[in-house]
């Protein structure tokens, strides 16, 4: 039998591909692992978000509890935060503060237990959970690449993206040093999983790839491995980029790469401490001051 592997086939045998290669992720793990989501029957009326409404996404009084964890057992406690639209919103907070916990709940892979979750003005809750992905990038630590070229790996953001529109997005995540020619660079082969980029290269074409792709929302892990100065700084820049025409929110492990946001939100137990940009906090947040003092910044930025 002859098999005739048309363009839209093709792509879809590498999205299969890239997913069975998130496969080995623990965020995929986590979430096959979830009680079957109960989506609100798809619910009925005005769906439409307010593109209006300067926020992202909003927290109210919002609390949580892990599924399987012991009553009273709460990840996230009255919650209030805002993640206004366009811009760098960077969360930051020590470990198990609950930052990856806001993720979660902004992916709608869990519900609230108390309080609200607004999404471009509207409650979640009235929304079907695929409604609010079809709007999210997720960028993830070490984030995974397929074996193949630059392009081909571009290509999963916007199928049908243009070389012009794929060499822009590597110019906006800071990747066009890695050929002579920008031309050269699609073609380039980067190996099995990626391998012969850099942890913080692959991230940076992660990010290349959510440019290219509708997303309004890009939700970025920023990786905890060292980066070098240079990828640390390019990291910076591309993050900046992506925050000039859509929203971005960073779990920030390096204050470094987040010190120039516009809105910094700081963690602790389960609770907002603090919220506001980096000369506001220096001055009114011990947390903060002491998360960067650890980082040996420069506390004036
Ligand atoms: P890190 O910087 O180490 O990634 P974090 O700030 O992202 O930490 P979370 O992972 O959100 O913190 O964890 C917040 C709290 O929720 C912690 O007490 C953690 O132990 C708990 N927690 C996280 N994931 C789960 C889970 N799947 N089941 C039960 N509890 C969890």
């Amino acid at each position: 039998m002859m098999l005739i592997v048309t363009p839209v086939a093709l792509f879809a045998g590498i999205v299969t591909a890239f997913n069975e290669a998130l496969g080995a992720f623990g965020r995929v793990k986590e979430v096959l692992s979830l009680p079957t989501e109960h989506d609100p029957a798809e619910p009925a009326g005005d769906q439409s978000l307010d593109r209006g409404a300067g926020r992202a996404f909003e927290f109210r009084g919002a609390g949580f509890v892990y599924p399987g964890s012991a009553e009273g057992e709460w990840a996230l406690r009255g919650v209030d935060l805002a993640v206004p639209t366009g811009g760098v919103t960077a969360i930051v907070g020590p470990s198990g503060a609950g930052k990856s916990t806001l993720f979660g709940l902004m992916e709608r892979f869990y519900d609230l237990a108390e309080g609200e979750l607004r999404f471009f003005g509207r409650n979640v809750d009235t929304l079907p959970r695929d409604r609010v992905r079809a709007h999210l990038a997720y960028v993830e630590q070490d984030a995974p690449a397929l074996a193949g070229t630059v392009r081909e790996n571009l290509l999963l953001g916007r199928h049908d993206a243009d070389d012009a529109a794929c060499i822009e997005a590597l110019r906006r995540s800071n990747l066009l040093f890695l050929a002579e020619r920008p031309a050269d660079l699609l073609d380039l082969e980067i190996g099995e999983n990626g391998i012969l980029l850099s942890g913080g290269e692959r991230q940076r074409l992660a990010i290349a790839r959510a440019l290219l792709s509708d997303a309004d929302v890009l939700l970025l892990d920023e990786a905890t491995s060292n980066l070098d100065s240079n990828n640390e700084h390019s990291l910076q820049k591309a993050i900046d980029e992506a925050g000039r025409d859509r929203t971005v929110v960073v779990i920030a492990h390096r204050l470094a790469t987040v010190r120039h946001a516009g809105n910094i939100i700081v963690v602790e137990d389960g609770r907002v401490v603090g919220q506001g940009d980096h000369p506001v906090l220096m001055r009114s947040n011990a947390l903060y001051r002491e998360l960067v003092e650890r980082q040996q910044l420069d506390p004036v930025g």
